[in-house]
């Protein structure tokens, strides 16, 4: 078992020099791909050996699931999107004891995590824990629902031909959803807020709740053991603080609050949501101290920069990692992202307006693109400059002529959908973080079906 693959952390560095060129994750396309490829290590398909009656299966879908071994039966901790590809865990669990299954445990209410309860419990229903909130933290949106479901098709680029799929930072790009949801079972141990300790199957079990990815998680605790499984709170790669398929607001600051209370346990062996588990305390120990900083040092920068007047816009290009956090391979933003963050912080302590009375009625979309034409000196010109761009691989500027010349009457819409086609895919190949290349991927692809209205929504 190891922490880690040696070579991310050095193809990191070289990206590092790369990215303060472009964007922030932003680097050579070789260097991107190799990048992810070096992350997909973190979830390929095997069953590890935490302890001696600890295993964890990784990679049979997009989370981890668990297996606990006691003297007259076993716990399960999360089972994944739905019961085929929790069966298929089952079975290879299975190879360290057949016990039966006297618990089930969901880590919180997020899909990939309590589909697939049926394929573990059999026909004497276990046990199953969860907190007392669990489930309100999300589907309270159903009312976006549309429009979310087609943003999390591209975040996790669900539609990607094989040439571009590389994973989902912290899952394997190909998972079988058909079952989705279908083995779940409802809880019927709900743990007070706060906490609870007991027994079951002869192990010591303790459930902390712990607000973080979701307001409805808590990690377990195992004292005898020394094993702490972490939920999503934890996993290899910058936390996912936002989530561009559109989330309501995280509370972060409760999320590195509830990471620095794990790293207070000291654990030996830190079973993470997704990504390989971590051995040894001083690693598993460190992770969680480093964890818990960088989200605080988010948070922290952002709202000091929002109380000096500084804006969503600027802010997203100012807030950075300090030095001794930035070359942690896992916090590197394979999934998470840091602008991404510090937007979602602004508008969720703050809401959308930036505090610039220039911000509280601007134009319409078609109006400025009117009056940036004009400036450019016509359609002609501005059309010219969205070429320039493109061939200059400046991609970010090409994407944002586009959306300019598209609003036209006299611009050419067609050649505007091709230049961002284009500009998209540059963006794409030199993306090291899964959801941004995969959300540009899909968006190409659409465009190009003729997927988008007239003006690509
Ligand atoms: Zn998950």
């Amino acid at each position: 078992m190891r922490a880690r693959p040696g070579t991310v952390w050095l193809l990191f560095v070289l990206a590092l020099a790369d990215a303060a060129a472009g964007g922030e994750t932003q680097v050579e396309p070789e260097v991107a791909s190799r990048m992810l490829a070096s992350q997909t290590e973190q979830f390929e398909q095997q069953v590890v050996k935490v302890t001696d009656n600890v295993y964890t299966a990784v990679g049979f879908h997009g989370a981890n699931t668990s297996m606990i071994v006691g003297t007259d039966g076993v716990i399960i901790v999360d089972t994944l999107l739905g019961p085929s590809s929790a069966a298929r865990a089952y079975k290879a669990l299975r190879e360290y004891s057949d016990k039966p299954v006297r618990a089930i445990i969901y880590t919180h209410s997020h899909g990939d995590h309590i589909g697939g309860a049926t394929a573990f419990a059999g026909d004497r229903r276990p046990d199953i824990y969860a907190t007392e909130n669990f489930g309100v933290a999300e589907g309270v949106n159903a009312v976006a629902g549309p429009i979310k479901f087609k943003r999390n098709v591209r975040q996790f680029g669900r539609n990607l031909p094989p040439a571009e799929q590389t994973n989902r930072g912290v899952a394997p790009a190909n998972t079988d959803d058909h079952d989705r949801g279908k083995g779940f079972i409802p809880p019927n141990i709900r743990v007070p807020a706060e906490g609870l300790k007991t027994t079951i199957a002869g192990i010591d079990v303790e459930f902390h709740p712990a607000p973080g990815e979701t307001d409805d998680a808590m990690f377990i605790w195992l004292p005898d053991e020394k094993v702490l499984f972490a939920g999503d709170n934890f996993y290899s790669a910058f936390p996912n603080l936002y989530a561009i398929r559109g989330t309501a607001y995280r509370n972060v600051l409760n999320w590195s609050e509830s990471v620095a209370k794990m790293a207070e346990f000291r654990p030996h062996f830190l079973v993470p949501g997704h990504t390989m588990p971590v051995h040894g305390e001083q690693a598993a120990v460190t992770m969680l101290s480093d964890y818990s900083e960088a989200i605080r040092v988010v948070y922290d920068q952002t709202v000091q920069g929002m109380n000096e007047g500084k804006g969503p816009d600027q802010l997203a290009h100012e807030v950075k990692l300090p030095e001794h956090l930035r070359d942690r391979p896992y916090l590197i933003e394979f999934y998470g992202s840091v602008p991404h963050a510090v937007r979602a912080i602004y508008a969720g302590l703050l809401g959308w307006f930036d505090g610039n009375p220039a911000a509280l009625n601007p134009l319409g979309p078609r109006v400025r693109a009117q009056k940036v034409a004009r400036l450019a000196g016509g359609t002609e010109k501005l059309t010219a400059q969205m070429q320039a761009a493109l061939a200059q691989e400046d991609y970010q500027w090409a994407l944002e002529l586009a959306d300019y010349v598209k609003w036209l009457e006299d611009g050419d819409r067609e050649l505007a959908r091709k230049v961002k086609i284009a500009a998209l895919r540059g963006l794409a190949a030199r993306e090291y973080n899964a959801p941004n290349r995969n959300y540009y991927y899909s968006y190409a692809n659409e465009l190009e079906a003729g997927q988008l209205s007239e003006l690509w929504h």
